[in-house]
């Protein structure tokens, strides 16, 4: 089977889809790359929804990619008194460190973290910033502020700290136990929640070695300002405007989306677009107009993937939100304005030879109107450098291991298959020739264009480049 569309649909499991006969039509409707919300579920759940998709994954015979997305060091009140206190602008509020019986003067917060970093101006934003409150003062164990938007604060309700850098690794304990269960399951890409700077990255990647990919979820507006060396520390980016558009103004969020998407192409890394894209699909069957457009925006930016929560996880119409997101993706890549505005956003080639030759591979396969760039990759690098060209014609990647093929999942215009078979030069060609009849995408007859690094094997390198013509075989 194959995707009539090149940027990719990651959807979150839940409830609503954890279901094996839910998980394929799931997938059947266009999920490339399912995400296992670790804020949710027990690992027994989430050892059930993998062992579903690794299932299907043999039935349907293709690599399917699967995310771990850890919680990260969400922040939370305590336990309220009566489960809720309503608060007004211009009223003081205090929160404590320990005790606290849940009155407005008395707020539980067990972050020792905060108030250590915390100062006079800076704001805690309550429930998804329905409730925020200004810093006026403060103690080692409490912080006195006063109440900028007024409204209801209930039991274990978020909080977001725009301000303030917090001293917290980016994994808890919760995380580092789901990691190491995640990995020992084998996950093909994790998560990292709350990144705030470059040490976080390379922190998670210590744990996490080469046994999965890492995403970098942008949600803090210190992660902005090292947004750059995030990017290279990472192996791919997520754009996580839910608690983004809580740490900052809403009017800033969709040029942030913008930069962060065009850095991530430039650096040749997967970005995926998140949070409330057909939002209202969780309750009925169609999306708003400013939803289809909002879908519409991420792949004119030239995003790899756009991703449903909510919609899939615990939504009413699961399936039908997937097939709205695909025929979003289809329409847009169809429509005659699509090519020059995402071309527009190109970013410059660099002058190495791998990025030469990656370009060159798009370049000549438009000329000669090959239907397909194949490309031998074993680390992924060599696919991602020909994607990273937005060539309008497909890239068959052939992975010699299976966790780089279920990475490439996520990849723009990237169909990736599995193959083991060591090879020479000579048979890599013909190999190349056959895989690409075999998946349907060029016929006897056909000129392709075949990429690779020689030495195979050895990542970073992409130095060659062949036409081949697909004979009878
Ligand atoms: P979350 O991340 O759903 O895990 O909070 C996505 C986001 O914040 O947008
Ligand atoms: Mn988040």
């Amino acid at each position: 089977m194959r995707r009539h569309r090149r940027a990719k649909i990651v959807a979150t499991v839940g409830p609503a889809s954890a279901a094996p006969a839910q998980l394929k039509a799931l997938f059947v409707a266009g999920v490339d790359t399912f995400r296992l919300n670790f804020s949710h579920g027990t690992h027994a759940d989430h050892a059930r929804v993998h062992a579903a998709i690794r299932a299907l994954e043999e039935e349907v015979r293709m690599p399917i990619g699967i995310l771990q997305d850890l919680q990260g060091p969400k922040i939370r009140v305590g336990a309220i008194r009566d489960g809720k206190i309503v608060v007004a602008a211009g009223e003081k509020v205090r929160f404590a460190l320990q005790g606290g019986d849940g009155d407005a003067m008395s707020i539980p917060l067990r972050h020792p973290e905060i108030f250590a970093a915390v100062m006079p101006g800076h704001d805690l934003l309550i429930d998804d910033g329905r409730v925020r409150v200004r810093v006026t003062g403060m103690t080692d164990d409490t912080i006195d502020a006063e109440v900028i938007y007024g409204g209801v604060i209930s039991d274990r309700k978020g909080v977001n700290l725009p301000n303030t850098i917090l001293n917290l690794s980016p994994l808890t304990a919760k995380d580092r136990a789901d990691l190491a269960f995640g990995l020992e399951l084998g996950m093909d890409w994790v998560a990292l929640s709350f990144v705030q700077k470059p040490a976080d990255v390379i922190e998670a990647k210590a744990l996490i070695g080469n046994r999965a990919g890492l995403v970098s979820k942008i949600e803090k507006p210190t992660a902005l300002d090292h947004i750059e060396d995030i990017i290279l520390l990472s192996d791919a980016i997520m754009v996580a405007r839910g608690d983004l558009g809580v740490e900052i103004p809403h009017e800033d969020v969709p040029g942030r989306q913008k930069e962060i998407v065009r850095a991530a192409r430039l650096a040749v890394k997967p970005v995926i677009v998140a949070t409330q894209m057909l939002d209202s699909m969780v309750s009925s069957p169609t999306p708003t107009r400013a939803e289809a457009s909002d879908v519409a925006t991420a792949i004119y930016d030239g995003a790899d993937a756009v991703m449903l929560s909510a919609e899939s996880a615990t939504g009413d119409y699961p399936v039908e939100t997937v097939r709205m997101m695909d025929n979003i993706i289809r329409a847009t890549e169809g429509h005659k304005l699509y090519t020059s505005i995402i071309h527009a956003t190109q970013p410059e080639t660099e002058e190495t030879p791998p990025h030469a030759v990656a370009a060159a591979a798009a370049d000549v396969a438009g000329a000669i109107g090959a239907p397909v760039i194949v490309a031998f990759t074993s680390s992924g690098t060599t696919a991602a450098r020909i994607a990273r060209k937005r060539p309008m014609l497909p890239i068959l990647a052939i992975a010699p291991s299976a966790a780089i093929a279920r990475r490439l999942r996520l990849l723009w215009g990237v169909h990736s298959v599995h193959s083991a078979a060591a090879l020479d030069y000579d048979e890599m060609i013909s190999h190349a020739a056959e895989i690409a009849r075999s998946e349907a995408f060029a016929q006897v007859g056909d000129n392709v264009v075949v990429v690779f690094g020689i030495p195979f094997g050895r990542a970073g390198t992409t130095n060659n480049l062949r036409v081949v013509e697909i004979g009878r075989g």
